[in-house]
């Protein structure tokens, strides 16, 4: 099955002047991204190593400015420094519940994952303001999962304990994503009390060398704490089979599917079930 692929990346070769030059067009441009309907959200699905078929999609972000996609790597990071990342992160969440509900009247069960910057995680507000979200929009967070940086571990751990407990009062799922990745120690995951972890494509990038060890220590001690466990930046069948074998329960990565347009995951999810 092969889908168009609009989320690729562009390369820009510049120098510093220009380089910077495009750091202040951008930021510019970005604050003006939603009012100017810039922005967009494409679907990737997660695919279940039981049934091998899809269970769950994560949103991504998309920003197309005239003409040019350019990629959330290099976005997110200036939406964070000049708070931005407050609105669009909002924006991020409405659509992304109104997705969930559309979805979930033709495919009951499927479960959204949504990236939460560190920054809006942080804000005071965020349980108030997610919350009214939720009820505007009448989405049902039970299909809902909130993916947090594993720098949340930077976090005051009462505080950051306390937070994910009240979304999950509110009846999301939270799992910690790029996992392995920064400030957490091996250690660390057995204060957490997530509902699943998500390990960096780092990793599944090496499991045939080191990734295999720290991804099977994961996998066990996920699996005493309850907790799912999913493998992203997977590409390979061979890395599929091994993950599979060693107990991942989601899989997500261009071996299954690219992250796709609204349009396309429908049909993506129609073929999937039929
Ligand atoms: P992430 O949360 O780790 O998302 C997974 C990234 O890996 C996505 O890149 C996805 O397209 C890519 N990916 C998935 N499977 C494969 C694979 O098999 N091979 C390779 N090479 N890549 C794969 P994307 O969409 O460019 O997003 C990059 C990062 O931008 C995300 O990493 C996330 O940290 C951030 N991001 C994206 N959307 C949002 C958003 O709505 N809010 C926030 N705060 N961050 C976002
Ligand atoms: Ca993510
Ligand atoms: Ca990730
Ligand atoms: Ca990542």
């Amino acid at each position: 099955r092969k889908h168009s692929d609009p989320g690729g990346v562009t390369f820009y070769n510049d120098t510093l002047a220009e380089k910077l030059g495009r750091e202040v067009w951008l930021r510019n441009k970005l604050a003006r991204a939603i009012e100017h309907q810039e922005l967009f959200l494409m679907y990737q699905p997660l695919i279940s190593t039981k049934t091998g078929r899809p269970v769950s999609l994560e949103a991504l972000l998309r920003w197309r400015v005239d003409g040019n996609l350019i990629p959330p790597d290099e976005f997110i990071p200036i939406a964070e420094q000049n708070g931005l990342i407050k609105s669009i992160g909002a924006w991020v969440l409405q659509q992304a519940f109104i997705a969930s509900k559309k979805l979930n009247e033709t495919h009951p069960g499927m479960i959204m994952g949504i990236n939460v910057s560190l920054l809006q995680f942080q804000d005071e507000h965020f349980t108030q303001m997610i919350s009214s979200l939720l009820h505007s929009v009448d989405a049902q967070p039970e299909y809902i999962n909130l993916e947090i940086t594993e720098s949340a571990f930077s976090l005051e751990k009462h505080l950051l304990l306390t937070k994910i407990k009240q979304l999950q009062e509110m009846g999301f799922m939270v799992s910690i994503d790029d996992f392995g990745t920064g400030y957490s120690s091996l250690a660390s995951i057995l204060e957490l009390t997530t509902n699943a972890i998500k390990i960096d494509k780092s990793f599944v990038d090496n499991l045939d060398t080191k990734g295999e060890i720290i991804i099977e220590a994961v996998i066990q001690i996920a699996n005493r704490l309850g907790q799912h466990v999913v493998a992203e930046g997977v590409e390979y069948q061979w890395q599929a089979d091994t993950l599979k074998q060693m107990g991942v329960h989601l899989i997500q990565g261009y071996l299954y599917a690219k992250p796709m347009t609204w349009p396309n995951l429908l049909q993506y999810l129609d073929e999937a079930h039929s």
